[in-house]
């Protein structure tokens, strides 16, 4: 059975497969390889997910979910029109679409994937990760980080393509900027070997922080109140906010409109005032980048190529901000959406060990670092941190370290497990804690040996073995909510299937009429008639209940929706879309 590689955005998923000596993206039913990760309930109690619940969230964001896996690993709780749902069951969803688009794709069951992760994601969200894949029906034993799977689809064309004479030494230093997390990865590739030596990450970083920066500053601009708008206002000048700061990326300036009590308020948007608004956001950026190039032992010198990932990188503001920083040019080669995708379908691959890809070596590193709470010297009771695994250790690592009570006639040893690179625990991420059990004696006389294992998919795993007593303990870290039994495993899952699901052309055609109506509503003169005709042609495929017209015309109608909708968000003035449906005849 195939394995698949999927990348599952925070915005978008994509999957991809190895097939015939190269890595193939997996379309859908309709052909779209991009599938947005967005879950909505609809009016009627459906689960809609894709394209569908993407037109949902705009007529009614309260019964919508997007952005969720910035949440994955936390307890965030989302009610979609009474139903009520975790981040990983809201992932769960969206893999379950992507796995019967694949299946369909490729008329084989698929049980198995490898998933890509932002690099930054710490125990839970991982451990998350693969628990939305078991939900889904997936085993995903192989976690692997977005942008090592990047670097991968970089050097498979100095692997393939080129004799060993000619593959030249790179240094890439990997921009994954997606509408979530920023990932900044130094790569080193020589030959087959792809080997990542230093990472820098925030969790918290995304396009979709530019969109509510550039809302505050329209608000700010034009003298509204934020706070006093409705979650549908908030989300309808956010997304007007991501279109024009999508927009930036072919124009020079945009003009933001959006009406209020009936004026149509303004602000002139151009790359320079984006500079301007959002100083904080540039400067944590480059902070990352020179920490991981410092963490590699390098300078921006030293960086050979800048591969810039995921939908953000798109913004000319961020990549001249790079160009600025590293003082040169950066050159945009291959498609930031799909590299990721590509670079997991090759592991994928690597992993099933085919032929062609079975000498290649990738290596990975821990992106943070790991410890233990101990009492400090000092008085002041916070304790510190006794580091276990330093940040950019090679995975997978294992570390022991032998450690005594701390307190006279101590009953057990509690062991704090935080990561993060300050002094102080409390101010690192706490990511669990176990008690041990130890025999009463004086201070110092007692101890455990404790160990640290970092698995290669970025997961932790502590061993505890006493001095005296020969007991161990052995525990995955994370939160106690997550770590499902089998039963409750199998109970959640059933649970998910047995919510109302659409069938797959139900929900195409549901996207395909909202998405045709709210086209409609925003064009006009010879593109609105162009909608018309579109929808008018589609309906008339489906009043045939032929189910080979109907899925002939939803793939190409679909395609022809969102080509006209990715033209009107980048406010493209070009008239090709006409005459290619016949008109139907229509009654009065
Ligand atoms: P990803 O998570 O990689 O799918 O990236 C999604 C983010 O990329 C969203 O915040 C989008 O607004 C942003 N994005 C996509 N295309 C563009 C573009 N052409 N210009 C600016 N931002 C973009």
């Amino acid at each position: 059975m195939a394995v698949i590689g999927i990348d599952l955005g925070t915005t978008n998923s994509l999957a991809a497969i190895w097939r015939d000596g190269k890595v193939c993206l997996i379309p859908d039913e309709s052909g779209n390889y991009i599938i947005p990760s967005i879950v909505a309930v609809d009016a009627e109690g459906n689960i809609l997910t894709g394209y569908a619940a993407r037109e949902e969230e705009l007529l009614a964001p309260q019964r919508c979910a997007s952005n969720f896996k910035r949440f994955m690993g936390t307890k965030k709780c989302y009610d979609l029109a009474g139903k009520k749902f975790l981040p990983e069951e809201l992932s769960a969803l969206v893999l379950k679409r992507i796995k019967e688009a694949a299946e369909n794709f490729l008329g084989e069951e698929i049980t198995e994937a490898v998933i890509s992760v932002p690099a930054y994601f710490n125990n839970d969200q991982r451990y998350a990760t693969k628990l939305a894949a078991e939900l889904a029906g997936i085993v995903c034993d192989r976690i692997i980080n977005e942008p090592s799977a990047a670097a991968l689809t970089v050097q498979e064309e100095e692997i393939f393509r080129k004799t060993a004479e000619e593959a030249a030494e790179q240094c890439l230093l990997v921009f994954d900027f997606g509408g979530g997390t920023l990932d900044v990865s130094v790569v080193d590739c020589f030959e087959n070997i792809v080997e990542i030596t230093a990472i820098a990450g925030d969790n918290h970083l995304g396009g979709t922080d530019f969109d509510e920066a550039i809302a505050a500053a329209f608000c700010a601009e034009n003298n509204l109140d934020w706070k006093a708008f409705s979650e549908k206002e908030k989300t309808a000048l956010k997304f007007e906010s991501k279109l024009c700061k999508e927009a930036l990326s072919v124009q020079d300036k945009v003009k933001m409109l959006y009406p209020q009590e009936g004026k149509n308020l303004s602000m002139d948007l151009t790359v320079e005032k984006l500079f301007a608004l959002a100083p904080g956001l540039f400067r944590r950026m480059k902070n990352l980048v020179l920490q991981a190039v410092s963490d590699a032992g390098l300078q921006l010198t030293d960086i050979t190529q800048v591969l810039l990932v995921g939908g953000s990188s798109r913004m000319p503001a961020v990549q001249i901000f790079l160009s600025r920083l590293f003082g040169r040019e950066i050159c945009v080669g291959g498609d930031p959406d799909f590299l990721v995708a590509q670079g997991i379908g090759l592991y994928a691959a690597i992993k099933e060990r085919k032929e062609e890809v079975r000498d290649i070596l990738m290596t990975d590193v821990c992106p943070f670092s790991l410890g233990v709470r101990v009492q400090g010297d000092l008085e002041d009771g916070k304790g510190k941190m006794c580091m276990m695994i330093e940040r950019n250790n090679i995975l997978p690592c294992r570390v022991t370290k032998h450690f005594v009570t701390a307190s006279e006639f101590q009953e057990e040893i509690r062991i704090g497990v935080y990561q993060g690179e300050s002094y102080y625990p409390e101010q690192n991420l706490k990511i669990g804690e176990l008690y041990f059990p130890v025999p009463k004696a004086p201070a110092g006389k007692e101890g455990v040996f404790v160990s640290f294992t970092y698995n290669i998919n970025g997961i932790l795993e502590v061993f505890v073995a006493s001095d005296s007593t020969g007991e161990k303990k052995t525990v995955t870290l994370v939160s106690g909510l997550r770590q499902l039994s089998p039963e409750k495993l199998s109970e959640k899952r059933e649970w998910l299937l047995a919510q109302q699901h659409l069938l797959q052309e139900e929900e195409e055609r549901k996207a395909i009429l909202l998405m045709g109506e709210r086209l409609f509503s925003q064009t006009s003169g010879t593109r609105r008639e162009y909608v018309d005709q579109i929808i008018q042609y589609y309906n008339y495929a489906w009043k045939s209940k032929s189910p080979v017209r109907i899925r002939k015309a939803g793939k190409r109608v679909l395609q022809e929706l969102i080509a006209l909708d990715m033209c009107l968000r980048s406010k493209f003035d070009g008239e090709e879309f006409r005459e290619e449906f016949g008109e139907e005849e229509e009654g009065i």
